[in-house]
């Protein structure tokens, strides 16, 4: 993707805003269900400051405001000065789904506190920067796509099998939004028609029920009622399940457990076969902590699959990889959102204080360079 006017024609506008970019400084918040952080990553993609805080889901949305904010504000007032006021805009990348044009948190699975939360105008406000939100995938995807395995890559697909399996698609070189700006999400296809394990997002049979943590603990325990692994019985005694006592199960040489795991690989590998052939991607960046864990274990299968049943041309195109940017990809993929929806009132014009004409888009930092006051909590 391209995220400067490097490739553009020489217009004074664009050489305004290369320098622009060339200096731009971005806040990055990265939100999840467990932690939020924070940091201010450079236009090399250093990161500044990171900083992190439990997310206080059960103490609403206000709370979680609160925390997102403290975080933003004690990067922005650590930063050195010359830093600081090169500071541009929030970028944030929040668990899904989101409206990325209203700067929405829509209705997150099991956080009741953030459905049609207005988290980038509440950032804004707090701030006083504009802020530009999406998902958690399509952000990861962006960074990879800055820094990472997808450098240079126009088409590919970005996928993440932790808790949940989450993905992205690139298309060139633009992220594929859809309307309501769900589409990419690939780990809800159903796999198994008939039931099949329960997912994150209430339905049965989905990728991500089948393969990633959450949906793997819940097989795991399943298991263990019916009697079906000593190795789990032994380990629930101890902690709840979860879908790294199924991984060392495997290796232990536990039947049930390898049963699990197999099948996780196998969901996996067939939607990636699928994947192939409905988008004809040039990479899968596979990121996540279950897949990084899992590595040519995990790949492989896909690999083997994709090779042996995608369609041909597709299938000898496209190549399967590891991410790269590990933990910070929700970080450092702030900078090339802001990058690519500073100045664009497309981004704006949803929200309720936008008015034609006037993008706080395009304003940055204030007229003395320094991060604008914010308002005290
Ligand atoms: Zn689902």
């Amino acid at each position: 993707m391209d995220f400067g006017p490097a490739s553009s024609t020489p217009a004074t506008a664009a050489t305004a805003l290369a320098s622009d970019l060339a200096e731009m400084v971005v806040l990055a918040l990265d939100i999840g269900g467990t932690q939020i952080r924070a940091a201010a990553i450079l236009p090399d993609g250093t990161r500044l400051g990171r900083c992190a805080a439990p997310t206080p889901l059960a103490e609403g949305a206000e709370a979680i405001y609160r925390v997102c904010a403290g975080l933003l504000r004690g990067v922005a007032d650590d930063l050195p000065a010359e830093v600081r006021r090169r500071v541009a805009a929030i970028g944030i990348s929040s668990m899904g789904p989101v409206d990325p044009w209203r700067g929405l948190v829509l209705d997150p699975p099991n956080v009741r506190a953030l459905h049609d939360a207005p988290l980038a105008d509440e950032m804004e406000a707090r701030l006083g920067l504009p802020a530009f939100l999406d998902r958690d995938t399509n952000v990861a995807a962006l960074a990879e796509s800055w820094l990472g395995a997808a450098r240079g890559c126009r088409d590919f697909l970005y996928v993440t099998v932790s808790t949940g399996l989450g993905g992205a698609v690139v298309h060139h070189g633009c992220l594929m939004l859809g309307p309501d700006g769900t589409a990419g999400e690939l780990g809800h296809v159903t796999l198994m028609m008939d039931g099949g394990p329960r997912c994150g997002c209430g339905g049965s049979g989905h990728l991500e029920g089948i393969s990633a943590g959450a949906g793997l603990a819940t097989q795991a325990q399943d298991e263990v009622a019916r009697g079906g692994s000593a190795f789990l019985r032994a380990r629930a005694d101890l902690a709840p399940l979860t879908a790294r006592d199924v991984a060392e199960g495997e290796v232990a040489g536990d039947r049930a457990c390898g049963m699990l795991m197999e099948r996780a690989r196998q969901a996996f590998a067939v939607a990636c076969v699928g994947w192939v052939n409905a988008f004809n991607p040039v990479l899968i960046v596979v990121g996540g902590t279950l897949a990084e864990r899992q590595g040519e274990r995990w790949l492989g299968t896909a690999r083997a699959a994709v090779e042996s049943s995608a369609f041909r041309a597709p299938a000898a195109r496209v190549r399967i990889v590891p991410a790269q940017l590990g933990d910070d990809v929700g970080l450092v993929g702030a900078w090339p959102l802001v990058a690519q929806r500073r100045g664009d009132p497309t981004w704006r014009e949803k929200r309720p204080g936008h008015s034609p004409g006037k993008d706080p888009g395009s304003q940055g930092a204030s007229a003395d360079g320094a991060v604008p006051a914010a308002r005290t909590d």
